[in-house]
């Protein structure tokens, strides 16, 4: 059976920014398919929940009271990627416009809700390292992959 990492707000877990999670009834199919090790980069790094919402702007990432976070953020990141490594991890599900699970669009560092392309720091990193990252909006050809690998 393989390994896989999901965020871990999207298993219902109250770690997104504001408190809450971003539960996905769906994900829950994983769960006899695989094993799960939830991750949440952003407490990893040593960010508490509640804490203010950040973005991505020019390779940094800033809270919304302007305080440079990008060093929680890597560190956040690195620990996941060792996670990932120690456990043989080929795939990941992650939750989309997060600057640090977002897949293909993140915010574009106004904190005006505008959406650019872009991958957050964690799911970068983890590409980076061959490991097949899936955002939420994917999960159907992620569990369709893990059927077969059954
Ligand atoms: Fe969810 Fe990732 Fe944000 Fe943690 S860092 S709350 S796992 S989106």
């Amino acid at each position: 059976m393989e390994t896989i990492l999901v965020s871990a707000c999207l298993l219902g877990e109250n770690c997104k920014y504001d408190g809450g999670n971003n539960y996905l009834k769906k994900s829950e199919e994983l769960k006899s398919l695989c094993d799960i090790i939830l991750i949440c980069p952003e407490t990893f790094g040593g960010l508490k929940t509640p804490r203010l919402p950040s973005e991505i702007k020019n390779g940094r990432v800033i809270n919304s009271k302007n305080k440079d976070v990008t060093n929680n953020f890597y560190d956040g990141a690195y620990m996941t990627l060792a996670i990932a490594k120690e456990n043989h991890v080929r795939y990941a599900l992650l939750k989309e416009r997060s600057p640090s699970c977002g897949v293909h669009q993140i915010y574009d560092g106004t904190f005006t809700s505008k959406k650019i392309e872009g991958m957050g720091i964690t799911s970068k990193l983890l590409k980076e390292n061959n490991i097949k990252v899936f955002s939420e909006d994917e999960i159907d050809e992620l569990i369709l992959i893990l059927k077969k690998s059954i």
